[in-house]
């Protein structure tokens, strides 16, 4: 590379190599960048928008190359009429991008067809006017030769696009500037960092205006824009900005089966998602809670924001379940910016948990309690009526000669008889008695304040119906019998203790010949 090139002030005229390879360098990376943020951010209208930007520069670096390395080319000024196509577009670009980002504006309205199709008459006049510029010479007045170098000036339609490029520019600055004042947390830091990179083009613009350009006779704008964009699109990898906020916007919370309700300090609706506007559907962005509250179902109308908290919901109407989660939000100096609510409907959950619930304490065979649930119910009622000394008996009953049944009928006459059995002893019992499969075929039964007699009285009653039952196998009718113990409670025993002993009387009842009551003995000590 001539030692002179650098210090030459007259200017650099193509051939220059080193300068067309930087170029194409820088050129190539803002390629693979707009190819990165194809691949990885194309969910996020913003990240479009400056892979679109990434992809005119590095158009405007390689074609601006070609013209500097003088690569073969169809006419004399092919290369810079190329160019221009880069050169046109990145202002615009920029603008679109700036109105993305600053949070102004409400994007997907405004960024529709009509929007584009205004912002892209002066690229196009530009370039028309720039491709016939032999025949009026509006453009570059006469100015241009072959072979010149740099262009640094022009006709009117030269300096039209310079103002439009710059004001647009600026209009761009000034829109992230106040999208910067009004911004929040990431958002805010997301746009510094645009505003930042930006700077450097106007940075470089005061160099070239004011003739300081280190590199004489060459045009660093493409430089300065590639590298801003690149720097931003660095951002974007190494900071996830994108996908902290509009991806995660745009895809994720959109498509999330949770409803998502966003409240501003003020408990205004600033954002709500789709499934929450399938649960909300008369909820507007802009509402203040507090006007819908009467619209709101009641469970939800006292809801509490002051705080974080998880509750569980049950609208009156339908009796659906929410799982509800209330999250404060606060900015990064503590200030309380909003309330964000996420629920989940828990519906079939709650069903599928009432069911489990069923299962661990009912018998599936006969519908009554089971043991477990038994022995929890009998501690309570034993407990109360020691306290309050009142009667309390326990009846243990074992169908006799059961396993007889199954043999002769068959394994499933002898489910029948159990749920007949078990459907005769809960139709004569009291609601306050408390009866349950003990295990196989046997059955027992608490009855608060019950003595001796009546208890017995209840048994042989219920003895009297299941001797004649309407089940018939065979033809033949089928008579239930059985045997049954009966305790009644003292002062200090354990509920084990009691059914022990009406364990000892049912096994009597059993020696005695069966299908009769024994009443057991009181223990030793409370006999005294
Ligand atoms: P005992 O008069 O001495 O009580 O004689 P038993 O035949 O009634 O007593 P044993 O304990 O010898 O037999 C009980 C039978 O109950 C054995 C078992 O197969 C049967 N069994 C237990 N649970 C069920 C059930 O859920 N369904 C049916 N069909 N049979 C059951
Ligand atoms: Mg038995
Ligand atoms: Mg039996």
């Amino acid at each position: 590379m001539p030692e002179h090139f650098f210090l030459a002030t007259t200017t650099l005229v193509p051939p220059v190599l080193w300068y067309g390879t930087a170029l194409f360098a820088i050129g190539l990376i803002c390629l693979i960048l707009a190819l990165q943020i194809f691949l990885l951010a194309r969910h996020s209208p913003d990240a479009i928008t400056l892979g679109l930007l990434l992809i005119a520069l590095s158009w405007w670096d390689i074609t601006y190359a070609l013209y500097w390395i003088d690569a073969p080319a169809p006419t004399d000024q092919f290369w810079v009429d190329v160019t221009y196509v880069g050169v046109v577009s990145t202002p615009t670009l920029i603008f679109i991008f700036a109105i993305q980002i600053s949070g102004l504006f409400d994007s997907s309205r405004l960024l529709r067809w009509p929007f584009f199709l205004v912002m892209a008459i002066e690229p196009i006049l530009t370039l028309l006017a720039l491709w016939t510029d032999q025949w009026h010479n509006l453009f570059f007045a006469g100015l241009r030769t072959n072979y010149q170098g740099v262009i640094l000036r022009g006709g009117l339609l030269f300096w039209s696009n310079v103002i439009y490029s710059y004001l647009l520019l600026l209009l761009s600055l000034s829109i992230l500037a106040a999208g910067y004042a009004r911004a929040n947390g990431i958002f805010r830091k997301q746009i510094l960092i645009v505003l930042l990179s930006f700077a450097i083009t106007w940075a470089n613009s005061i160099i070239f205006v004011t003739g300081i350009n280190p590199l004489p006779g060459t045009d660093n704008t493409p430089f300065a824009f590639s590298i801003a964009s690149s720097l931003f699109a660095y951002a974007l990898f190494r900071y996830r900005l994108f996908d902290v906020v509009p991806i995660a916007r745009s895809l994720v919370i959109e498509q999330m089966k949770d409803g998502v309700l966003v409240l501003d300090a003020n408990k205004r609706i600033v954002d709500i998602n789709l499934a929450g506007q399938q649960w909300l559907p008369y909820v507007a962005i802009g509402d203040s809670l507090n006007q819908l509250r009467d619209q709101l179902p009641v469970t939800l109308q006292q809801l509490p924001l002051d705080h974080d908290q998880r509750l569980e919901v049950t609208l009156e109407r339908t009796g659906r379940v929410l799982d509800l989660q209330v999250t404060q939000i606060y900015d990064l100096r503590h200030r309380l910016l909003g309330h964000l609510i996420v629920w989940r409907e828990i519906t079939d959950f709650k069903h599928l948990q009432a069911q489990l619930q069923h299962f661990a304490n009912y018998d599936p065979l006969t519908g009554i309690y089971n043991r477990r649930e038994f022995v929890r119910l009998a501690a309570i009622e034993l407990g109360r009526a020691q306290r309050y000394e009142h009667d309390l008996a326990l009846v243990l009953i074992d169908i006799d000669h059961f396993k007889a049944i199954n043999d002769r009928f068959g394994h499933h006459t002898g489910d029948e008889v159990l749920r007949y059995f078990a459907a005769v002893w809960t139709a004569e019992k009291r609601a306050q008695d408390i009866f349950a499969r003990w295990g196989g075929e046997e059955f027992i039964l608490l009855l608060p304040e019950t003595n001796q007699q009546q208890a017995r009285q209840l048994v042989e009653r219920v003895r009297g119906k299941t001797l004649t039952t309407p089940l018939a196998a065979h033809n033949e009718p089928l008579a239930i019998k059985f045997s049954a113990g009966i305790s009644t409670h003292t002062r200090d025993e354990t509920f084990e203790q009691l059914a022990q002993r009406a364990d000892v009387a049912l096994y009597q009842a059993k020696q005695n010949g069966r299908n009769q009551t024994i009443i057991a003995e009181l223990p030793f000590a409370a006999g005294q």
